[in-house]
């Protein structure tokens, strides 16, 4: 009983101080969004956040994990207990700003790092914030993996905005890549073909294997494409063509299946045409693996701050993101809170970027920073709660993962 007294007498002092900095997140907020850049260039973002921290009393370490844009800032102590990061994003969307709300992501998780941080010296851990740039395209969170960024995390937080009053906790993700395929063969004037080595024509035959190939696919598999360069001019054969593919599929393994696939259809155009293909990819967006006990913690302290969550059918088709990347290598959230309850405003659209700045979505954003620091307070409080979180973990993600 005592020790529930002193974790709600914690909590409270978490809600206040994120209150106390209300006008610093909202201002915050209001910055990066007057200010929209795209991924890996965000750098007045950069300087947004990391003096919002500094005026708190943190330190700031810009450029972390080899991004140049990326961040981090830590409190309290790795040597007694696990670190729990919260996780910000803040690019933009070329021509339409910021239209899915990451704005929001980087003040919100700004407003929970201050908030567990003002408790942090009474617990066994480490409260941390890292800038995760780059999300809308770049899969920043996969770069920031790769250069080891998160190995000494242990759980990573953050939410989303949504739109239509759709408060979703535990959403999957699908596994996302997108493929670029080139073809160069030899330009000829269309009166003499047999002088030329048509680039087109083993674009087009790539899409028409990709086509066969279809009714064999698994029902989740995507395949997407477009014809980004299909010659100049009518009368000329086309030296040179390209054609880039989204994939998307159930896991980031099957992705894996699929960019062979499209290998061998461009190996197959070459023989056929002549024409010499390179396929190259950016880096897949995994599928994601919430972590059920945080989003459950979670819920429960949204509840609190008066915002009702609910699960979501895991078997819809889901968008993507690098935080599915996070979430094979440690236990990871990315929930859903609605900015606005009007059902008609989609994400990566203007006017989700006017729904991004109203008083209503930054009142969500300091309610979800408080709601996200209090569970990391549950979580560094309490170590069978970390155990239940990590057995969950392990069994949830699969073993072709885990090498
Ligand atoms: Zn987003
Ligand atoms: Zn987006």
């Amino acid at each position: 009983m005592e020790n529930k007294n002193a974790m709600s007498k914690a909590k409270a002092a978490i809600v206040q101080t994120v209150e106390q900095a209300r006008e610093d997140l909202v201002q915050l907020a209001t910055s990066i969004h007057e200010n929209p850049e795209l991924g890996f260039e965000e750098f007045k973002a950069l300087d947004f956040i990391s003096g919002t921290l500094e005026k708190h009393g943190f330190t700031v370490q810009k450029g972390y994990g080899g991004l140049a844009t990326s961040f981090r800032a830590d409190a309290g102590s790795k040597e007694n207990g696990p670190t729990v990061a919260f996780l910000a994003e803040y690019d933009a969307l070329n021509g339409i700003g910021h239209g899915c709300g990451h704005n929001l992501i980087a003040a919100c998780s700004t407003g929970a790092f201050l908030g567990l941080a003002s408790v942090v010296k009474e617990l066994p851990g480490r409260v941390s914030i890292i800038g995760t740039p780059a999300e809308e395209g770049g899969a920043g969170k996969v770069k920031l993996l790769a250069n080891g960024a998160f190995d000494d995390v242990d759980f990573a937080l953050m939410m989303h905005p949504s739109g239509g009053g759709s408060n979703l906790v535990g959403r999957g993700g699908r596994a996302a890549c997108t493929v670029k395929v080139e073809f160069q063969g030899r330009g000829a004037h269309s009166s003499v073909p047999k002088n030329g080595i048509n680039a087109l024509s083993a674009v087009i035959n790539v899409f028409n294997q990709i086509d066969l190939a279809r009714p064999t696919f698994d029902p989740q598999d995507n395949i997407n494409g477009i014809i980004s360069n299909g010659g100049t001019a009518s009368n000329i054969i086309p030296a040179f063509a390209s054609c880039a593919f989204c994939l998307r599929a159930d896991t980031m393994k099957r992705i894996e299946d699929l960019i062979e696939f499209i290998k061998v259809c461009v190996a197959n155009a070459e023989r056929l045409t002549g024409a010499k293909g390179t396929v190259s990819r950016d880096d897949i967006s995994a599928e994601r693996y919430p972590s059920k006990p945080i989003c459950q913690a979670f819920k429960d302290n949204m509840a609190v701050m008066g915002i009702e969550m609910t699960w979501p059918d895991p078997k819809k088709q889901y968008g993507s993101s690098d935080i599915g990347n996070v979430s094979i290598k440690i236990p990871a959230i990315h929930d859903y809170l609605s900015i606005t309850d009007d059902k008609s405003i989609q994400a990566h659209t203007k006017e989700y970027t006017a729904a991004s700045i109203t008083p209503q979505a930054l009142d969500v954003c300091i309610k979800g920073a408080k709601g996200l620091a209090m569970t990391g307070y549950d979580i560094l409080s309490d170590r069978t709660f970390q155990e239940e979180i990590l057995k969950y973990h392990e069994e949830q993600i699969p073993e072709f993962y885990k090498q």
